[in-house]
């Protein structure tokens, strides 16, 4: 038999090879992870963890204006940059601790340096030049922010990774992109004070998400002051004496202290020695793997975002988990990629589970909508003319509720709670039946009776 120094060699202590060592190690494996940058991965140390410090602190904005409403008198508050930015460094290196540990108990060896593939069972570690064997080979690098490197003057633009250690709070931002990133960044930063502008190629932002969110959460950050350019991208940046002047296709110049790019994020291969191996990649870098998240060479698996599957923490930890227990615990099971919830930390927020109405008529040819629109009880005291929508999607036949949407305060946190109906099936008559929790926003939900019809459309 052949002799190998480890059992499993994962590269990339993210969301993905962090779960993924530590569950084959709990099975007895004998593990290495390598880390080229910081334990914890993209999440941790530069994604959903400090994106989220940072959407709670652009929201107490909110919380101070609304006070007043309740009968509270403040000064005017004052927010310092550096202040947030140190305590959200603290917590992230609380976090790596944490990870660090987690990888020690279970005896799994981590190696603080870049690691390639150097063949079907063998790693090269960049700095000590040292190479190791592995039974297994774990890809989960994930991945990296676009840029468009061919812009003229691209070199002056951040993207998030970048965003997080900015050493003052820019006052005028431009961010180029209308997914995730650059919708939370656009409410972070219009929060805290500064002027945004958000210029995206499309005609409406979060293409994917169902229109009514759409349109709710464009008319709610516009309303909020932030300016959306659509249809529209930079040719060209430059630094002037002013700041970064950014033009537009129809040569508007977007004049703004900070310019990020949030066009996208593609998987992190390039120069891991992965095509040498024989290991398949697709159009896009990514490595093409199969249910069990194996490649085409039968000793290299991938998780997460280097798979460029569905990008979420979850599914990275889910993915490693799967691998784990399948190849290292005789525990044979994979990811059930159907209902994943999602969230969009904008302000208001989102929170989405299941079919977009277009997609569910498309599935399901007859669907019944029920919507409402509400102003929530803080909103009225607060003055605030904000109002939240909750959306249900039914497919006629089975009364089966097959999307959930949600905007406004909290809806990430009712919506996965709602995940766990929809995973399980539950009919509309399930919703109907389910007592209400009075009062909170969340009943809503449970006590939408009208059908909501298309004008034109009878109802079903
Ligand atoms: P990662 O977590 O990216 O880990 C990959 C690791 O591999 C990194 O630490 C990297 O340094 C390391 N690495 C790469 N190449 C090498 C090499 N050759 N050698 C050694 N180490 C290497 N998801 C959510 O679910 N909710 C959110 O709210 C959310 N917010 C986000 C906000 C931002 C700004 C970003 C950028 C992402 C966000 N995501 C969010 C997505 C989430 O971060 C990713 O889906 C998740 O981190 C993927 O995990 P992973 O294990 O695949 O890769
Ligand atoms: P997204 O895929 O969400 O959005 C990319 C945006 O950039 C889209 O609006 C896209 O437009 C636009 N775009 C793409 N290419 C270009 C280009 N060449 N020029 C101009 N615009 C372009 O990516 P993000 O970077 O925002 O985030 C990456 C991923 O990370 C997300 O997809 C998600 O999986 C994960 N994430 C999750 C979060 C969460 O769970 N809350 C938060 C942040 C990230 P178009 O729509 O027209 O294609």
């Amino acid at each position: 038999m052949q002799e190998f120094d480890y059992d499993l060699f994962v590269i990339g202590a993210g969301s993905g090879g962090v779960r993924a060592a530590r569950i084959a190690a709990s099975h007895g494996a004998r593990v290495a992870i390598a880390e080229e940058y910081r334990v914890g991965g993209t999440c941790v140390i530069r994604g959903c963890v400090p994106k989220k410090i940072l959407v709670y602190a652009s929201r107490f904005a909110d919380d101070f204006e609304d006070a007043a409403g309740f009968g509270w008198s403040l000064e005017r508050p004052k927010f310092d940059w550096p202040t947030l930015i140190a305590a959200k460094d603290n917590e992230l290196a609380r976090l790596e601790g944490a990870y660090r540990a987690t990888l020690d108990k279970f005896h799994v060896e981590l190696v603080m340096e870049r690691a390639t593939v150097s063949g079907p069972n063998e790693v090269k570690l960049a700095q000590s030049g040292r190479i190791v064997s592995a039974k297994i080979i774990l890809i989960a690098t994930g991945g990296r922010p676009n840029i468009d490197p061919k812009l003229p003057g691209i070199e002056h633009v951040i993207t998030s990774n970048e965003a997080f250690h900015l050493k003052e709070m820019p006052r005028r931002v431009v961010i180029a992109g209308g997914g995730y990133i650059a919708v939370e960044f656009a409410s972070i930063f219009n929060g805290l004070g500064a002027d945004v502008t958000l210029i995206y190629r499309g005609g409406k932002i979060l293409r994917g998400f169902d229109e009514d969110l759409r349109d709710a959460l464009t008319a709610a950050m516009t309303k909020r002051g932030i300016r959306i350019v659509a249809s529209q991208v930079f040719t060209k940046i430059e630094k002037t004496g002013g700041g970064l002047v950014g033009y537009s296709t129809t040569g508007e110049a977007l004049t703004a202290d900070a310019i990020m790019f949030a066009i996208g994020r593609s998987p992190n291969t390039a120069g891991l020695g992965l095509e040498a191996a024989g290991v398949k990649l697709d159009g896009e870098g990514a490595v093409v793997v199969d249910g069990a998240s194996q490649s085409s060479v039968p000793s290299i698996y991938a998780v997460g975002d280097v798979t460029n599957r569905v990008n979420l923490t979850p599914v990275a930890i889910r993915e490693g988990h799967a691998f784990a227990d399948t190849v290292f615990g005789n525990k044979h099971w994979s990811v059930d990629y159907s209902t994943i919830p999602t969230a969009v930390f904008a302000t208001p927020e989102i929170g989405t589970v299941g079919f977009t109405e277009h997609e569910a008529r498309a599935q399901f040819g007859e669907v019944d909508i029920y919507k409402g629109s509400f102003r929530p009880m803080k909103a009225i005291l607060a003055g605030r003319d904000e109002r939240m929508l909750m959306k249900l999607i039914v497919e006629r036949k089975s009364d089966r509720v097959v999307g959930v949407h949600v905007f406004g305060p909290d809806a990430a946190e009712i919506v996965q709670m709602a995940a766990i109906a929809l995973r399980m099936g539950a009919t509309k008559a399930d919703f109907d039946q389910t007592m209400a929790l009075h009062p909170s926003a969340g009943e809503e939900l449970v006590t939408l009776r009208e059908k909501w019809v298309a004008p034109g459309e009878a109802a079903g």
